[in-house]
């Protein structure tokens, strides 16, 4: 048989038959590939899953032993239904087969095997309808009788059992079956990283590691196994993620010098710049006057300036008649950027750079008259939403690309809005503090800046978690002190996780899925969860009926409104004409109405960590100290519960970002929006694993320092170009 090397394609080495579904379910057509698709865990023939706690509605896979097996007639229809249960040596599953009375004669009580099917509920019993199977056992030959030694017999027992992420269509053993066919037709592989490297992190051998993840003898193989692949992931991605930088900042771009726009912007100040924000800024201004593209990452609190960086950079860049877009998440945003710019311009700047805003839903007139300033150069700035990548924008010298919420964007659209020009200057922006780990491993093209002091004078926003089942008095306070605030000329903000009655939870314009998995698994369990989700609609009649709000103005903000109604409620409260506004996260970022001081926040168990700390960023803006109130029906104790505690205890959005990491599960982390589409690492977790990521950045760094185009070393020039593949086929699917 002639030997296969890792990029052979698969439909060649196991058949098209075989390798067709295969590319289905997982995506994966070469050889290496499929070897990346590693067994989620491994299991024991002697040893038995635990079939309690089995997730209702979900495909798994369980190893366990056929205990008893029956078939009856079915009592309204002719036919027969086989059942047989399997357990565990304490709970047992039932598996139920119709018309299939062959199945009775192979599910033999004794026998054990992998079985693995969709868990329904059947009369209050957990049960798997026609479920696949494969026994352990050839059928005449019963291991640990009298044809097998004691020896062989013991190791048959503890032989690891692969068993592979999986769908109905393609279970766990079929998957092995392929891996081993893949395995055995493999001719020597060669191993891409530099000998050095694999000696000093004691790493086996790529060929090594591939077998015993897939064919480990025992824990310790697939164990080493997994921790030399661990470190060939993270190596890969961050070199992958570096050279992309590295050839980036090699590219030409203009060079845009600071001048006079500038300046003039800096004495029309009405405040000292932070220390950060010249920091910060001294940085941008030196990099955006280099002849290569700057790409920057800026993190910093809600309300710590960033804005006003940028703002500094773009007037920077229009120096020298370059143009500069700002890209909002939603259009609540991009408007109130657009405002908020024209004002921090003055009239003078203003009229000299001319800004624009352009989005998805305005008037065609406005539309085309914004699109011929851009393309003649007119304009200086542009301040939009998704609109501004769309085909028919074009930009005379576009020079900087500013993307406000980073997080809500993906690498490709990041990607989109630089082709607008040759080669623009990059600065994202996050007001989510993400831990260094995760900033290297989702953003790791992108150099990190940080601006952690706000601007003087601000008061602080004090928060408090309400619980209230424990507290309803408390709770009944919550309005009284928000009609007193209102009656005190403030403006309170209300936020529910659901739109309008028996909805899920709201999914707002450009966002990800609920945040926080744990949040929702955590409080579904207490009895409270039964109640129906707090949601907008409800909470303004709820209000509106309160007599201490009588003849106060209350009204509701979602998503789902069309883009002018909500320029209107948004543009309503901003002025003060409105005085409380009970909305869903739309107001989550950006928004700035200085005259709030309160922020409500229902069922706030339902949101992320991070998520509330941005939802508090909106009060505690202006003259008057912020306060916001975590309402929860939430039990002590509960994971749920801790979380809103800890944003109660602390106002560091770092700490936070630190402890959210630890609650969340990894795939909210790397959402494909942060990662650019790789949503699944493979064994690597931002959560445990940030001194091998960092460690293994640097190795990477100091290798393209000796190496830079990675020409003595084409194994890993091939495994960039595949990353960078995947990187792209993911941004475009
Ligand atoms: P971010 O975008 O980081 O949330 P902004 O740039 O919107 O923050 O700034 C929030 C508010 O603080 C704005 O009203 C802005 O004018 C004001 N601000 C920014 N920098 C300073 C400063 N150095 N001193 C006082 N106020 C500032
Ligand atoms: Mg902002």
């Amino acid at each position: 048989m002639t030997r296969v090397t890792l990029d052979a394609p698969l439909s060649g080495i196991i058949g098209g038959k075989s390798a067709k579904p295969l590319e289905k379910a997982f995506g994966v057509t070469t050889a290496e590939e499929l070897l990346w698709h590693l067994p989620r865990r491994y299991s024991r023939r002697g040893e038995l899953t635990p079939l309690t706690g089995l997730p209702v509605g979900e495909q798994v896979t369980v190893v366990a032993q056929v205990l008893d097996v029956q078939v009856r007639r079915m009592q309204r229809r002719p036919g027969q239904i086989v059942e047989a249960r399997i357990t565990d040596g304490v709970g047992t599953l039932t598996l139920t087969f119709f018309n299939q009375g062959f199945r009775a004669k192979e599910l033999r009580a004794g026998r054990q095997g992998i079985f693995a099917g969709k868990v329904s509920e059947y009369r209050g019993a957990f049960q798997l309808q026609h479920p696949d199977y494969e026994f352990f056992d050839s059928d005449d030959e019963v291991p640990g009788g009298a044809q097998l030694e004691e020896a062989a017999a013991k190791a048959w027992a503890e032989t690891p059992v692969p068993i592979y992420p999986a769908t109905a269509q393609m279970p766990s053993w079929t998957i092995a079956r392929s891996v081993e066919m893949v395995l055995d037709a493999l001719a020597e592989v060669p191993d891409p990283l530099p000998r050095d490297i694999v000696r000093a992190e004691g790493l086996l051998p790529l060929g090594a590691a591939f077998e015993g993840a897939h064919r480990p003898r025992n824990d310790q193989d697939w164990r080493a196994a997994q921790n030399s692949l661990k470190f060939r992931e993270a190596f890969d991605l961050q070199l992958a993620l570096l050279h992309r930088r590295r050839q980036q900042a090699a590219e030409p771009s203009t060079p845009r010098p600071p001048g006079a726009l500038l300046e003039r912007f800096d004495a029309s100040l009405p405040f000292e710049l932070t220390g950060d924000q010249l920091a910060v800024g001294s940085v941008i201004s030196d990099e955006l006057a280099l002849p290569h593209p700057m790409h920057r990452l800026l993190q910093g609190e809600v309300g710590s300036g960033k804005t006003l960086v940028a703002l500094r950079a773009m007037l920077q860049v229009a120096e020298s008649g370059g143009q500069s877009a700002l890209l909002a998440p939603t259009e609540v945003l991009a408007s109130q950027h657009f405002r908020s710019v024209i004002e921090a311009l003055g009239p003078d700047l203003a009229a000299t750079l001319n800004p624009v805003l352009i989005t998805g839903r305005m008037p065609v007139a406005e539309r085309r008259r914004a699109l011929l300033s851009l393309a003649s150069g007119a304009a200086r700035i542009a301040v939009g939403t998704h609109a501004l990548m769309s085909e028919g924008v074009t930009f005379y010298d576009l020079g900087l690309s500013v993307i406000d919420e980073q997080h809500r964007f993906g690498v490709d659209q990041r990607e989109a809005l630089r082709q607008k020009g040759a080669q623009p200057h990059v600065l994202a922006m996050t007001a989510t503090p993400i831990p260094r780990t995760v900033a290297l491993t989702a953003f790791g093209d992108l150099e990190t800046l940080t601006i952690r002091e706000l601007p003087p004078g601000r008061l602080g926003i004090e928060t408090f978690v309400v619980p209230e089942l424990e507290m309803p008095r408390r709770a009944a306070r919550v309005w009284e002190r928000a009609a007193e605030d209102v009656r005190a000329g403030r403006q309170v903000y209300v936020v529910c996780p659901a739109i309008s009655g028996g909805d899920t939870p709201s999914l707002e314009e450009g966002e990800d899925a609920p945040e926080d998995d744990t949040a929702q698994a955590a409080s579904a369990g207490s009895a409270a969860a039964k109640r129906p989700l707090a949601n907008v609609a409800d909470t303004v009649a709820e209000i509106r009926a309160m007599p201490q709000f009588a003849g106060l103005r209350v009204e509701a903000l979602s998503g789902n409104m069309p883009g002018p109604e909500k320029e209107r409620i948004m543009g309503a409260f901003a002025s003060g004409d409105i005085h409380v506004l009970v909305a869903t996260t739309v107001i989550e970022v950006g928004v700035n109405v200085p005259n709030a001081s309160i922020m409500i926040v229902r069922d706030a168990d339902r949101f992320g960590v991070s998520q509330l700390h941005q939802l508090r960023g909106r009060v505690g803006r202006g003259a008057h100290p912020g306060l916001c109130l975590l309402l929860s029906v939430a039990e002590q104790g509960t994971t749920a519960r801790e979380r809103i505690e800890a944003v109660a205890a602390t106002s560091d959005g770092f700490v936070l970002a630190e402890i959210d990491l630890e609650l969340r599960r990894e795939g909210d982390i790397l959402g494909t929006a942060q990662s650019g589409g790789r949503s699944t690492l493979r064994l690597l977790r931002v959560t445990h694993d940030g001194e091998l990521i960092a460690h293994s950045r640097e190795l990477a760094g100091a290798l393209l320092d000796e190496d830079p185009q990675l020409a003595h070393h084409p194994g890993l020039a091939a495994i960039i170009a595949r990353e960078e593949a995947h990187l792209e086929n993911l941004a475009k699917s």
